[in-house]
């Protein structure tokens, strides 16, 4: 059982401590295999990691996984199984807008759920393929970017052995799980710019199938056997028609598209939902904002949005390890070193321990984080202002900012946040 070799590392899934990757916004996978083949073919198309800069790196790690990560497990206590031990899953579906960005959400079943397995996930391409021309030719550069990243989780997923094939049950994991993820590469490959997902698609199909047939005959001798050979093949088939896919997408838009990022205005509300009157698809969690907790694998802390009738707020209790309520990735702000914000909240509670109150965490563009920022806040049984200023610190482009409470039995409730640009 590998849960019992598990130990808590950054993420949720063991295997990325090993690759030394850092982002806070980075959301491995169970297997690595949708980031490497993703890794692989940037590395065939130099000018568009160029371009697209940080951003690059949220394509491998994060974007390519978005429709694996799109389920409403995310955010809740799940049972031990073969990959991670009884732990909450962290709410990746919600930091990320998943749902928004794969038009399904897994919850309410609205929008329109595809397969992974050939041919749904081959229409699964070709949609999302369309929505990232939409996208770019509405100038929605990183909109395009998240939804090429789930343009290219589907279009991998049709050249991946056990989807190809449709193989469930047993051999499943052992025919899909690459053992040296980092051995995939394509390198000399020369990317046409030209991609046609039907045809893409298609054609890594027809490539995993008679391997496919090939891994399952060895695991059915053998379920230890070797069929690293066959599954990098497919892989590196995949990343091929990937790196097409990426320079396609670098002739149509490269001179239409930018990733800088304009400073906010001075004097106008930032922040979406302060108040935390509009509930997300869940009520527990204000719209446009992320539960985050340290520890998750406390079953008894509470960190929840409540409506007391008159008043929205989001209420901290059982607290041990650090909990904070903050924007999700995609209202984070974007900021530049030596801005000033002013920021504000309203809090309330009988005992709070020096931890608890207003909370920021700063970011380089691809989400390593370069900075932390806190402000406590004194016990009040009525509601009380609390502000403090943010000063953007060197190398920061990103900025979340939230609530967050530790060491406190609580209640501790918040409300009412607000950041200005000074
Ligand atoms: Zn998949």
């Amino acid at each position: 059982m590998l849960h019992r070799i598990y130990k808590p590392g950054r993420y949720l899934c063991a295997w990325a401590d090993k690759y030394g990757i850092e982002g806070e916004g980075f959301a491995p996978l169970s297997m690595p295999g949708h980031h490497f083949i993703t890794k692989a073919a940037l590395e065939a198309v130099p000018e568009m990691r160029a371009w697209l800069g940080p951003e690059a790196e949220l394509l491998t790690w994060t974007y390519c996984g978005f429709p694996d990560m799109n389920w409403h497990a995310y955010g809740h206590y799940q049972a031990a199984c073969e990959h991670h031990p009884e732990v909450r899953y962290p709410d990746t579906r919600r930091e990320w807008e998943i749902p928004r960005y794969c038009d399904y959400n897994d919850l309410t079943k609205s929008g329109e759920w595809f397969g992974h397995t050939y041919p749904d996930a081959a229409l699964a391409a070709g949609k999302h393929y369309r929505r990232v021309c939409a996208a770019g030719r509405q100038r929605r550069s990183r909109d395009a970017v998240r939804l090429l990243g789930a343009m290219l989780h589907y279009l991998e997923d049709c050249g991946a052995p056990p989807h190809a094939i449709g193989l469930g049950g047993p051999l499943h994991l052992p025919a899909e799980n690459i053992r040296t993820p980092e051995r995939i590469t394509i390198a000399g490959y020369r990317p046409r710019p030209i991609f046609d997902p039907a045809e893409a698609t298609k054609r890594v199909y027809d490539f995993a199938v008679p391997r496919a047939h090939c891994i399952v005959r060895r695991l059915e001798k053998d379920p230890a056997a070797d069929v690293l050979d066959l599954q990098l093949e497919c892989a590196n088939a995949c990343a091929e028609v990937a790196a097409d896919a990426l320079a396609a997408f670098h002739r149509q838009f490269a001179s239409s598209l930018r990733f800088r990022s304009r400073p906010a205005r001075r004097g106008v509300e930032l922040l979406y939902n302060g108040n935390f009157m509009q509930p997300d698809d869940e009520a527990y969690c204000p719209a446009g904002w992320v539960m985050k907790w340290w520890d998750r694998k406390d079953r008894n802390v509470v960190l929840e949005r409540r409506n007391n009738g008159q008043t929205c707020f989001v209420m901290a209790e059982n607290v041990v390890a650090p909990v904070a309520c903050m924007l999700t990735w995609t209202r984070a702000l974007r900021v530049h070193p030596g801005e000033v914000y002013a920021f504000s909240a309203k809090l309330a509670a009988d005992d709070v321990s020096d931890k608890c109150g207003l909370y920021a965490e700063m970011y380089d563009g691809a989400t390593c984080k370069v900075g932390e920022w806190h402000v406590a806040a004194p016990a009040s049984t009525r509601w009380r202002q609390v502000a403090g200023r943010i000063t953007v610190p060197e190398r920061a482009a990103l900025m979340r900012v939230g609530v967050a409470a530790q060491d406190t039995a609580g209640p501790v409730r918040f409300t009412s946040l607000s950041l200005m640009r000074q």
